[in-house]
């Protein structure tokens, strides 16, 4: 299932976006600390779309054959708009499941209430049902504050595409 969706690397200089991309349940690379070659050859390697503010080392990418998107805009909508204008990415949808971890890219499973009593806020569990877990560095999530802010951001986004 996640085969059929774009792979991305994004540069040091698009962190919000990166974690934008995973919690939208986008396979993407991302590190603050990068230079040029790695960026390219990691997009070479694994496949990876190039997501880039660096008009430079776009055109050094599209040279070596790999597809590469420049980014121009600094509001997030928008960045999203100029991806969309080279890939055509899927509707916008929020969902616990096919969210990727923000932090690490590692893919959510979901995790039962009662497993997690003593690694997140009473409150957290007292006034929420579904939790998530980071397959990899194990962090947990929940539908608060992240998945709703991130419903606002698709709303406005999905009314621009
Ligand atoms: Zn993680």
């Amino acid at each position: 299932m996640s085969n059929e969706k774009p792979v991305f690397i994004v540069d040091a200089m698009l962190g919000k976006l990166a974690k934008k991309l995973r919690l939208l349940g986008y396979d993407t690379a991302y590190s603050s600390d990068i230079d040029d070659e790695d960026l390219i050859r990691i997009a070479k390697n694994e496949n990876r779309i190039l997501i880039t503010k660096d008009v430079q080392l776009a055109r050094k990418a599209e040279k070596k054959q790999l597809k590469a998107i420049q980014i121009t805009k600094s509001d997030e909508v928008e960045q999203f708009l100029q991806i969309n204008q080279k890939i055509k990415l899927e509707k916008y949808e929020i969902n616990g499941k096919n969210s990727r971890c923000p932090v690490c890219n590692g893919e959510l499973e979901n995790i039962e209430k009662n497993k997690i009593l003593d690694k997140v806020p009473k409150g957290v569990l007292e006034y929420n049902q579904n939790f998530w877990m980071c397959k990899n560095c194990k962090k947990i999530y929940w539908e608060g504050t992240h998945i709703r802010n991130l419903q606002k951001f698709t709303e406005k986004l999905n009314d621009r595409l």
